[in-house]
């Protein structure tokens, strides 16, 4: 039994409640976790808040940037270690769990090597006057992440945290808290302050609900679905505080018919298997001009024809979906677009001797589909690909931005002028030409337009979102 991390000590639920920690390849528990809620997170947000006034708040950002790339080496001395632990938590393959674990130690070397990189300026004002902008802490900040990449979610929010000097309170997905409890460890091992990471595990109506709400938190950060989102930003209403929201997305793939195929047919694939299609950038959504339409899903179809799924240890191209909720959402989902008779142009395959009980969803790619079809609006969240014909510029473009999405966008074409025209046009927070990023690049600002949210997270950017400004008037005559 696993317990949470709170003011550098491991402390169980007061209640003694637990929760189970399932491996999504056999569906069997293999592990307990503690079932946190409100009084716990009082603690995890008081100990935070005393971060501030501790060793952690007068650190200099240097000291501070030293012990967050030291993080980053630990997490690369524990990787295979990391790995295997985020493996069996998620179900994922063993080779995309060893990626997640590399970039999570990138981005504590990213931002820590950033940290004393972060300086003011002096603005020009009335005579006899010297004003300098600082930026400071914004204070306690919270930080609720999804299942999907838990390892790689907690760095990408919680490092740029940490380097502005803030006290960060953790609530990972109640699926998968292991990575996040043993980097908590491995941080404070490598010289973090106690208090300045604390990780409060639990569901999300209670544990998750209690740190959104909480009286004493300065800045919510949320990744997760567009309905615990609005959730999140009506309990960042209450107490007046900024929330940065990383939702949903249904990113498109826009072909035109003189795409490089050869380059762009396996990015288009393994842009949508990857994760069992449980990123929220994956390309769920194949746009292919009229006149190329037929030969170019037909070599999307010949190689998703041949994606196989399977166990972490077969490391296939994907693994299981998380937990029963995901496989019935996605069977669901497939189920409709059988029932309006879509055509499926390839299925992948469920490797020879998975247990019977672990999540397994086929993958499908299905072909001419109704733009106004739920398959074609709607996140899906799972391995399912939809394909569509478009017939210039223009209606691409339409296309694209027709839906409540705009997270990513790629374009594909060896048109440099039109490569350039449609990426202005498509709303979308990344947009990739000829080539496809899922998740990758922590140095590259991401986030949604329209209801993919808001704020920015990667990159220098996020420094900015996670720290506050203090405006300094002095008057030398
Ligand atoms: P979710 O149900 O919204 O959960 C996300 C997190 O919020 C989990 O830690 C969850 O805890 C917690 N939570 C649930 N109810 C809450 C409440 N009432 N108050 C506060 N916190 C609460 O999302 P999910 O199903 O895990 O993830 C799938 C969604 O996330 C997809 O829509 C996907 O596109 C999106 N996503 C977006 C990004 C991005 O960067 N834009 C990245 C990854 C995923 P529990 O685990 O206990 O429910
Ligand atoms: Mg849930």
């Amino acid at each position: 039994m696993k317990q949470m991390f709170i003011g550098g000590r491991w402390l169980g639920a007061r209640d003694g409640r637990s929760m189970p920690v399932v491996d999504p390849s056999t569906g069997q528990e293999f592990d307990q976790v503690a079932r946190g809620g409100a009084h716990e997170v009082d603690l995890a947000v008081a100990a935070a808040r005393a971060s501030q006034s501790g060793a952690w708040g007068r650190m200099n950002a240097t000291e501070r940037g030293r012990i967050l790339m030291k993080i980053g080496q630990a997490v690369l001395d524990h990787a295979d270690e990391l790995a295997k632990l985020e493996a069996k938590d998620t179900g994922k393959p063993m080779a995309t769990a060893k990626n997640d674990i590399n970039v999570l130690a990138r981005y504590f070397e990213f931002y820590g090597a950033a940290a004393d990189k972060v300086h003011g300026e002096s603005i020009p004002f009335l005579n006899g006057h010297q004003v300098t902008l600082v930026r400071e802490p914004l204070g306690v900040t919270a930080h609720i992440i999804p299942w999907n990449y838990p390892a790689q979610m907690l760095g990408r929010t919680v490092a740029p945290a940490l380097a502005m000097g803030n006290g960060v309170v953790l609530k990972p997905a109640e699926d998968t808290s292991l990575s996040a409890l043993r980097v908590a460890e491995l941080a404070v091992a490598a010289g973090l302050p106690e208090g300045a990471l604390n990780v409060v595990t639990g569901l999300g109506e209670e544990a998750g609900a209690a740190l959104a709400g909480h009286p004493d938190i300065d800045f919510i950060s949320f990744t997760g679905s567009n309905e615990v989102g609005a959730l999140v930003q009506q309990a960042a209403a209450k107490s007046a505080v900024k929330c940065t929201l990383e939702l949903g997305g249904k990113s498109p793939q826009i072909v035109f018919d003189d795409v490089d195929a050869d380059r762009a047919v396996p990015i288009i694939v393994r842009a949508i298997i990857q994760n069992a299609g449980q990123t929220c950038t994956a390309g769920s959504r194949l746009l292919v001009q009229r006149s190329a339409y037929e030969r170019i899903v037909g070599r999307v179809a010949e190689a998703f024809a041949k994606v196989r799924v399977g166990t972490p240890e077969m490391d296939l191209d994907c693994g299981p979906v998380m937990n029963p909720a995901q496989l019935s959402r996605v069977n669901r989902y497939v189920e409709k677009a059988r029932a309006s008779n879509l055509k499926v142009l390839a299925e992948g395959r469920i490797a020879d001797g998975v247990a019977s009980g672990g999540y397994w969803v086929k993958p499908v790619l299905f072909g001419g589909v109704p733009r106004d079809h739920v398959i074609a609006c709607e996140e899906v969240f799972g391995p399912v690909l939809a394909a569509f014909a478009f017939e210039d510029e223009a209606d691409a473009i339409a296309l694209a931005n027709g839906t409540p999405y705009g997270l990513l966008a790629a374009v594909w074409t060896e048109n440099a002028g039109r490569l350039h025209r449609v990426a202005k046009a498509v709303k979308a927070g990344q947009v990739f030409m000829n080539c496809y990023g899922a998740g990758g690049g922590v140095e590259l600002p991401f986030g949604g337009t329209k209801r993919s949210g808001h704020g920015r997270e990667k990159g220098l950017i996020a420094l900015d979102e996670m720290s506050t400004t203090k405006t300094l008037v002095h008057f030398h005559g």
